[in-house]
């Protein structure tokens, strides 16, 4: 048994820009996240957390160093089955919600688990559920941009766990929030994530957001200290 959902080990990465010292963005990260563990990835601006969940999510790949998702070593995997754990084992959400702005909330959520040979009957249960838990279940029928700046990223986190993921990799999942709607939203994430049990690498350069994870990991000079 591997209680592990996520290890990544020694992973380095440089963008070569082009100019004779390419940025050297991370340089040997290895960090963990247990099964049902939240944990908070704190770094400033420009630090590398965005490569880093790109990286764990298989969305772009290390120069050196191996990420592994419930106990299998995806590094050496070849481009269909990366996608296939992408799509069945990893829900991402980013600052922005990025929901399709043509269908309504309901269907952003039904959408990837029809993609994923669920039957229509019973992804839109699943994601009634879903939105019922973060609050917004009377939002269903709505477009995005009939939603709230908080409504629409409640059903973008709905829409990562439509395909119940192993892992939720989150990048500033409430940044783009004012302060007090930035809490109750992220509060909303938390419940969804407790709930149902799910691993999650949550970035944040918000240290009060941070404490109500698990365990804090800080990413500075490409190294996790
Ligand atoms: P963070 O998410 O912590 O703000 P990023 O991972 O987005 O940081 O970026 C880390 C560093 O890598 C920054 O200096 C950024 O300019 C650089 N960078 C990111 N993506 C690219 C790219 N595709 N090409 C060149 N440099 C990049």
């Amino acid at each position: 048994m591997n209680d592990l959902t996520l290890k990544l080990e020694g992973i380095a990465k440089a963008y070569n820009t082009g100019k004779p010292n390419e940025v050297q963005v991370l340089r040997g990260v290895s960090l963990t996240v247990g099964k049902g563990e939240v944990v908070a990835l704190v770094a400033p601006s420009g630090a590398g957390k965005s490569t880093l969940l790109h990286i764990a999510g298989l969305l772009d790949t290390p120069d050196t160093g191996t990420v592994a998702i419930g106990g299998e070593d995806l590094t050496k995997l070849g481009d269909r089955k990366r996608t296939a754990v992408r799509r069945n084992d990893v829900g991402f959400i980013y600052q922005f919600h990025h929901l399709l702005p043509e269908f309504s909330a309901l269907e952003n959520i039904v959408l990837p688990q029809l993609a994923n040979g669920i039957a229509q009957s019973v992804a839109e249960e699943h994601a009634i559920e879903l939105l019922g838990k973060v609050g917004v279940a009377e939002r269903a029928a709505h477009r995005p941009a009939a939603l709230s700046g908080g409504e629409q990223q409640r059903v973008a986190f709905c829409r990562a766990l439509a395909n119940k993921p192993k892992l939720l990799l989150a990048d500033e999942p409430t940044g783009n929030l004012d302060p007090g709607t930035s809490d109750r939203v992220f509060d909303a994430l938390m419940d969804l994530v407790r709930s149902s049990g799910l691993s999650a690498l949550i970035a944040t350069h918000n240290l009060e957001l941070a404490a109500r994870m698990d365990r804090t990991v800080r990413l500075d000079k490409g190294l996790i200290t």
